[in-house]
């Protein structure tokens, strides 16, 4: 199995880098967001908790969260492996899923930082406001959710350097050319993965 994880501020392209590793590692693509908008959509007893929430643009509770990332592991047991996308967001998550990891005999192998700069974000969530319309892309709500990036998600790359598994990637510029250093990471990390396992 080949677990990984991928951070980055919103608005930095973590779902379509993503979407991109998914098909072509063959990977279970987990995306916290698009899992709660759904539930918002259909209007559940979890969606209608997490939807003010979200437009306001804060963290959905912890416990809530755990409750997804379960159901998602048990519906995909058979999965060669994960992508994470937008989870964990606090230190309480991650330590959940390291111990899930743990209890499953598995591990997270590769942590993906993508760089890009506040002001630089900020544009792209508006822009992305006028053509997708996702409620919680306005301009007060980006600023929030960057605020909330920075305080609360990004201790969480200090976590996983100090396991030595984060790869930082300048997720400016081009779709391809980023996805061309996102895949050389994984391959790398691949080919020591199997090394390892041969010897
Ligand atoms: P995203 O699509 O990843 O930008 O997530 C959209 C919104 O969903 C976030 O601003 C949060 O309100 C909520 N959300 C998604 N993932 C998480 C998470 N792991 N922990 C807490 N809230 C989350």
């Amino acid at each position: 199995m080949l677990n990984i994880l991928i951070f980055g501020p919103p608005g930095s392209g973590k779902g379509t880098q993503s979407l991109r590793i998914s098909d072509k590692y063959g990977l279970s693509h987990i995306s916290t967001g698009d899992i709660l908008r759904n539930e918002v959509d259909r209007q559940t007893s979890l969606g209608k908790k997490a939807g003010k929430i979200m437009d306001r643009g804060e963290l959905v509770p912890d416990e809530l969260l755990i409750d997804i990332l379960h159901s998602m592991m048990e519906k995909n047991r058979v999965a060669k492996g994960f992508i994470f996308d937008g989870f964990p967001r606090t230190i309480v998550q991650a330590k959940e899923l390291d111990a899930l990891m743990e209890k499953l005999n598995n591990d997270i192998h590769i942590v993906i930082s993508l760089e890009v700069p506040d002001e630089e974000v900020v544009a792209r969530l508006l822009k992305r406001a006028e053509l997708e319309g996702r409620t919680d892309d306005n301009r007060e709500t980006v600023g929030n959710r960057l605020k909330i990036y920075n305080q609360q998600t990004a201790p969480l790359l200090d976590y996983y350097s100090r396991q030595g598994k984060l790869r930082t990637v300048k997720g400016v510029g081009r779709i391809d050319e980023i996805f061309k250093d996102v895949s050389s990471i994984i391959d790398k990390e691949l080919s020591t993965y199997r090394l390892k396992r041969n010897n």
